[in-house]
């Protein structure tokens, strides 16, 4: 009998950017290569339920921001039998607007994050552009929308969700970023969002441009280590990597969803 408390991670594409690495470093990088960015939610399904991280962006903002939107992530959920109306638990690593869209997707879901993510998203910081960028006050209205409905659970730091899954709040990106820790059969296996973009960043300790706090991505690229089980145990938030790395779930799936908790191919 499988243990309760391992679970299947699943990473689903539904968006995608072209662009080049000198973007995707602080200080550019001397080799100007492509270096496109996926769009990823992941599902966590368990013996009794699944649970997702994060939950993209729709169409419309896919256009507005020139990102090429390829389908909704629901696409993929249900490729892999997950009905997103049962889904009853829902982590935001940050408010991102590529984390933290498609507001109708999980009606009955029950939305976990930090306290710091909600006061930086809501509060002085966003007075400024270079910080707001990335937010959508759309996004963050949303989520008001779901903590006067009950429907939020606040974590501070290190919180746990089920039986092996936690999320630890490691900032840089932003104020409360949160990565996720969860148990597979290989081990622990440390979902970092935006913790980390690219391999690279976390590999090679060049934080990504896109950044409230410096000197917290680079410890958060320690966290990762210390809490993943190797660092092959630690995926990035947008790697086209991970689709090469990791096996499709089934044929016809392979650049859409794959499976993290199993070894990886490459
Ligand atoms: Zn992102």
């Amino acid at each position: 009998m499988p243990d309760q408390s391992q679970y299947e991670i699943y990473a689903i594409k539904y968006a995608h950017l072209f662009r080049h690495s000198p973007e995707n470093f602080i200080g550019g990088d001397e080799h100007d290569v492509p270096m496109p960015l996926d769009y990823f939610v992941w599902a966590i399904k368990g013996a009794r339920k699944t649970l997702i991280l994060d939950t993209g962006f729709a169409p419309e903002m896919g256009a507005k921001r020139q990102r090429q939107h390829l389908r909704s992530p629901a696409v993929g959920l249900k490729a892999i039998g997950v009905e997103p109306g049962q889904v009853e638990d829902v982590i935001i690593s940050h408010m991102h607007y590529d984390h933290s869209g498609n507001h109708d997707l999980f009606p009955n879901a029950c939305f976990h994050l930090q306290d710091r993510e909600m006061a930086y998203c809501t509060g002085r910081c966003m007075g400024h552009a270079n910080l707001r960028g990335a937010f959508e006050a759309e996004d963050v209205v949303a989520m008001v929308r779901r903590i006067f409905a009950g429907r939020a659970k606040f974590h501070d730091g290190v919180g746990e969700i089920a039986p092996g899954i936690t999320v630890h709040r490691v900032g840089g990106h932003t104020s409360g970023l949160q990565v996720t820790r969860v148990m597979t059969r290989r081990g622990w296996v440390v979902l970092a969002s935006d913790a980390s973009h690219f391999y690279a960043n976390f590999q090679q300790h060049r934080p990504f441009p896109v950044v409230a706090n410096v000197v917290e991505m680079l410890e958060g690229y320690r966290t990762m280590t210390e809490l993943a089980s190797s660092p092959r145990h630690i995926i990035p938030g947008h790697d086209p990597l991970v689709l090469k790395q990791y096996p499709a779930v089934k044929p016809g799936l392979e650049d859409i969803v794959v499976r993290l908790d199993a070894d990886p191919i490459a």
